[in-house]
């Protein structure tokens, strides 16, 4: 799938982003190593804590439908009413980044966060977090079990 297209699909996913608080829309796009795409955005509440990213939604949805691997994740987010070619580029925090830590390849998963189709930068996982904590496999090392 050509990064275009899965930013295509982040915007989409950004028209559905619950943000009575903020008013800060973000829309992701997923692409699993099968093909399959899911969308995620952020989805605030009252009590703030139990908001969540759109990055990180669209994982859960992912692995809540089975899957475990993922090659890419597009990002476009920006306050609503804002014009697009306004937007920053928005790099997902730090939570979500250890999200996608836990089932990536932090050398080869890219994160496209965009302005617009054609205007976005495009990073590893690797790139965005040099200092990691622990990735799952450590974990398999020291008891043995597997966690895909
Ligand atoms: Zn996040």
């Amino acid at each position: 799938m050509e990064p275009m297209e899965l930013i295509r699909l982040a915007i989409q996913a950004r028209d559905f982003a619950y943000v009575p608080y903020s008013n800060y829309l973000c829309g992701a796009a997923l692409l699993a190593a099968n093909g399959e795409v899911f969308l995620g955005c952020n989805v605030e509440n009252a009590a703030y804590s139990p908001t969540n990213c759109g990055e990180r939604t669209a994982f859960f949805k992912a692995i809540s439908n089975g899957l475990r691997e993922f090659s890419t994740i597009a990002v476009m987010c920006g306050a609503r009413g804002t014009e697009a070619e306004s937007f920053e580029y928005a790099f997902p925090c730090g939570v979500c980044r250890q999200v996608m830590l836990e089932f990536c390849d932090a050398d080869t998963f890219k994160i496209l966060t965009a302005r617009s189709e054609a205007d976005y930068i495009s990073r590893t996982l690797a790139e965005l977090m040099p200092e990691r904590w622990p990735t799952s496999p450590m974990f398999e090392a020291q008891d043995g079990r597997t966690l895909n």
